[in-house]
């Protein structure tokens, strides 16, 4: 683990790069304006989650990364701490994905 975060905004190439080199990892999927959206609408997700898989075709836009930037880490704390430094908001708090936070960790 190296606390790293990554931030992936229109860069399909490169979110699918990391996301085929890190496996045990968590994808945080944001907005563009991360600060006038509610937690609800930034969401938590692990490796496993098919909804963040940039192998997955998206027939509407064909980007994982726009318009929902990725930010990615091995640390779901490294993570929350970049989240409220973004959103200003020291308490701020993002939601884990029902699909996959039974999965994994
Ligand atoms: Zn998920």
């Amino acid at each position: 683990m190296n606390n790293k975060v990554v931030t992936f905004t229109s860069n399909q190439a490169g979110y699918e790069k990391w996301w085929r080199e890190n496996r045990d990892v968590f994808i945080v999927s944001t907005c563009e304006n991360p600060e006038s959206f509610d937690g609800e609408f930034v969401k938590l997700h692990r490796h496993c989650c098919w909804t963040i898989d940039p192998t997955r075709t998206n027939p509407k836009n064909k980007t994982l990364t726009n318009p929902y930037p990725k930010v990615c880490s091995d640390s779901k704390e490294a993570l929350l701490a970049h989240f409220r430094r973004m959103i200003g908001d020291p308490n701020g708090i993002f939601y884990e994905c029902k699909l996959c936070s039974t999965k994994g960790k």
